[in-house]
C-alpha cells in the first residue's frame, strides 16, 4: 500500500490512540446523553462510540446509566456482546433477570427481549459490540409485555 492510500484511509479514523481521561471518558470520543422526554422508554443513559471503523463489520460502544437509570426494553434481529465495566445492576434477558457486575459477559441473541437497569445507588457501565449494519429495535406491544410480566422475576424487574 503506498503512502497516499494510507493517508487517505487514516482520514476515516477519528481516533488512532484514544487516550482515556479517566472516569469512563475518552479524548476524541463524543459523549452522547440520550434525550428523554416524559414518554422515553429509557432513563439517564449515555452512549460513547469507541470504535467504528470503515473496514470492520462491527462497532464497540460504551453505555452508562446513572444510578436508577435503565435502557430501552427492546428486541431486534442483530445480536449484542456485552461486557460490564463498572457498577452494579440487573439485565433482563428473555424470560430471565440476571445480576451483573464488572467483567461479567452477557450475550444477547437475535430477537431476545433485553433491558439493562443500574442499581439504585450505583451507576452501570458496559461495553457493547454490535454489527455496524443492523435492523431497528422494536418495543413490546401490550400482549408481549403481558407475556413478559407473567414471569414473576420479570414482573418485579419491570415494575422497578
Ligand atoms: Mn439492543
Amino acid at each position: 500500500m503506498d503512502s497516499e492510500q494510507t493517508a487517505s484511509k487514516r482520514d476515516f479514523h477519528d481516533v488512532s490512540h484514544g487516550v482515556s481521561r479517566g472516569d469512563f471518558r475518552w479524548d476524541g470520543v463524543a459523549h452522547m446523553p440520550y434525550k428523554q422526554d416524559g414518554s422515553a422508554p429509557f432513563k439517564d443513559i449515555s452512549r460513547q462510540v469507541l470504535f467504528k471503523e470503515p473496514d470492520m463489520g462491527c462497532e464497540l460502544r460504551y453505555f452508562e446509566m446513572d444510578a436508577g437509570g435503565y435502557s430501552t426494553l427492546e428486541q431486534h434481529q442483530h445480536a449484542h456482546a456485552v461486557m460490564i465495566l463498572r457498577g452494579r445492576g440487573e439485565c433482563l434477558l428473555g424470560n430471565e433477570v440476571v445480576t451483573v457486575k464488572p467483567f461479567d459477559l452477557v450475550t444477547i441473541p437475535a430477537w431476545t427481549w433485553h433491558q439493562f437497569r443500574a442499581a439504585q445507588h450505583e451507576p452501570l457501565g458496559f461495553l457493547c459490540m454490535v454489527n455496524q449494519e443492523r435492523d431497528r429495535p422494536r418495543l413490546p406491544n401490550e400482549q408481549e409485555l403481558a407475556a413478559l410480566k407473567s414471569v414473576p422475576a420479570v414482573a418485579r424487574f419491570l415494575a422497578e
